[in-house]
This record gives structure tokens, sequence and C-alpha cells, in this order.
């Protein structure tokens, strides 16, 4: 079964074990004026690498989006050479609410890209820093209690499937490019008056597209700082009331912090109360979806009938079929998905 893939991950398990780091998961991100990213990424990389951090982090000429696990024992020093950088003295790091992943990455990936997210919008067209007014906890929690405002999730649909603020707007979407212009539409559009308070993971969504939806006309627009994470961490601390129910869907491979105990999402293949992630076992799927344990035992941990009497093929010809897909990171897709597979 997929050994090709899963002697890989082993590797590098392996390889990470034999290091015995305990590690802290990371985020952070600024919009920042980067004339040459490919040196910030080279300087970021060999500096890393030496403190044996892992994780995934895109550099551009607008800034940087950085998602990493830090060795504890390093923690310090990272955060010491990382405020000697100019546009990243004094950043905020976003420090995960729960670990209980052993990795939360397997290697280190530093990639210069076009933008450090792809929003779909045209920079130059409207004024990128006139942004929406930043809420902490205790303003959000204040803020969202009155009724002259529309409180509006800017994740995807397989990310606030398993949590989000209670009484929040949910769009139906799949991508955050697509997200923006259909919650114009269909959330927004006539409700110029209102306030528009906007939260994401951890903010960065929101940073630009606060900015774009006050040059669509909405002159109310606010955003959760530090996005749900920072949240979370700030009801914990200062002991607030927090309004969040169920999980926060993170990008590494706990893929989602516990914030309270209610389920609210149900496996695909079943209807059953579920909120864990599960990616198919064949490789060349790899469809990241909820399936509860009695469907991941009938299953074999794959999407479907078809994925499943895949992985009993033979692995030349699996490797084979492999090549015949495109790869890329798929996630579970509203309406692309039968509830047809049920357990006996
Ligand atoms: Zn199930
Ligand atoms: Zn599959």
């Amino acid at each position: 079964m997929q050994l090709w893939n899963k002697y890989n991950k082993e590797e590098l398990e392996a390889q990470l074990r034999a290091k015995g780091h305990e590690y802290v998961t990371v985020s952070f991100y600024t919009y920042a004026k980067l004339p040459n990213p490919q040196i910030v990424r080279d300087h970021l990389y060999q500096a890393w690498h030496r403190l044996d951090i892992v994780g995934r982090t895109y550099v551009a000429k607008e800034g940087i989006n950085a998602q990493i696990a830090v060795p504890k024992a390093h923690f310090d020093q990272f955060k010491e050479e990382l405020y000697r950088i100019d546009f990243l003295h004094g950043i905020r790091l976003n420090v995960a609410v729960e670990e209980g992943q052993e990795f939360p990455f397997l290697k280190l990936k530093i990639k210069v890209r076009d933008k450090i997210l792809a929003d779909g919008l045209d920079d130059q067209s409207f004024d990128v820093t006139n942004k929406g007014q930043h809420l902490n906890a205790q303003e959000f929690n204040a803020l969202t209690s009155s009724d002259d405002c529309l409180l509006v999730d800017f994740r995807n649909h397989y990310e606030h499937e398993v949590g989000h603020f209670k009484d929040a707007i949910l769009p139906d979407v799949d991508t955050f490019r697509d997200s923006l212009p259909l919650i114009e539409e269909t959330v927004l559009k006539g409700n110029e008056d209102k306030k528009v308070i906007m939260y994401c993971t951890g903010g960065i969504r929101c940073e630009k597209a606060s900015a774009w939806f006050k040059h669509r006309g909405f002159h109310n627009v606010y955003q959760l700082d530090g996005g749900i994470i920072k949240y979370a961490n700030e009801c914990k601390t200062l002991g607030l009331e927090n309004k969040f129910i169920g999980k926060n869907f993170v990008f590494d491979e706990r893929r989602a912090e516990r914030i309270s105990e209610d389920i609210i999402s149900q496996c695909h293949q079943c209807g059953a109360p579920c909120d864990e992630h599960t990616n198919c076992a064949f490789e060349g799927c790899h469809l990241l979806f909820l399936q509860c344990p009695a469907c991941q035992a009938n299953m074999e941990n794959c999407c479907s009938e078809k994925c499943q009497s895949i992985i009993h093929l033979p692995e030349e010809e699996q490797k084979k079929l492999r090549k015949e897909l495109t790869k890329s990171n798929l996630v579970f897709k509203k309406g692309r998905f039968n509830l047809t597979k049920k357990p006996n």
C-alpha cells in the first residue's frame, strides 16, 4: 500500500525523531515591500535550517506568510534572529493553542511566490493600506453582541464546517479568491450601513480583504486581529467568554486545534457526528475529508470505493495511476461528495 510515499514520510519522521526536539507551532505574516524576496528566502532558509525548524513559508514582493514548527529549545534564538531582520522586528508570532501532533511539519519549505496569499485582487486598483479596524478578543465579543453587525467567516467551507463563531455567516466557498465576489454579492450588498466584522484563521486573509471591501463602499469594516488563533489564546489567558464553537482548522499536520468540545460537523460518508479529518489513503487522491472511526475501518481510510480498490492493486499499477492524476492538495468540496457508502 503506497509504499513509496509512506516510506518517505516515515523516513522524514525518523530523521526528526532522531533529533529529539519538542516543537512549538508558530505562524506569522506581514505585508511589507520586499524588492528581492529570493534574498530573504535564502537568508531564512539558512538560519532556520540551522535551528532544525520545519514548516511551510511563502515570501513575495508583498511580504511573508509563515507556518512553521520551532524546536522548543531553539525558540528564543529563533525569535531573536527573526527580530534582527528589519521588516520582521517585533512581528506578532501566533503560537498554537494545543500541540497534540508529534511533528506538525516534516520538512522545511520556503518558496518565493508572486503573492503570499492567492486573493485574486489587483493591488494597484485600491489602497491596500486602508484596512479594517483591528479588534482584540474583548472588543470582538462586545461588538458581535450588537444587532447592527454582520459577522462573516472568510475561510473556506472545509474550514468552517468543523468550527466557527456562534451566529457567523458561513459562505459556501472552496477558495479565498472565489469568496470575495461571492460574499459581496450574497452577504454584504445592501448592508452598506452595517458593521462588517471579518475573521479568519490567523488574520492574514482579512488584512487585504478588509481594505478591498472598504474600497467597495463598506465603511464600517472590522477584522479580528490575529484571527481565531490569537482570539482563543486571549480568551484563555484573560478568562473571556469564548464564542468559537468546535475546532479551528489549521494548515499543518495537526489539521485542527480544538477550541470547544462541541462537534458541529458530520462524517462525509455516514453522517455521524464527526470532526476528524482524514487524507484518502490512495496517494494519487489524498482528498482531505471528514471520516468517522467506523467508516475509517470500513473504507480503509479511503474517500471512495474507487480509491479503496486502487490501494489493493500492486504497487506498480498504483504508481501508474498516480502519474495519470494531476497532483494537488485536494480538499473536500461541498457538492463533489456523495453520501453513497453507508457503513454496515
Ligand atoms: Zn462515518
Ligand atoms: Zn480518494
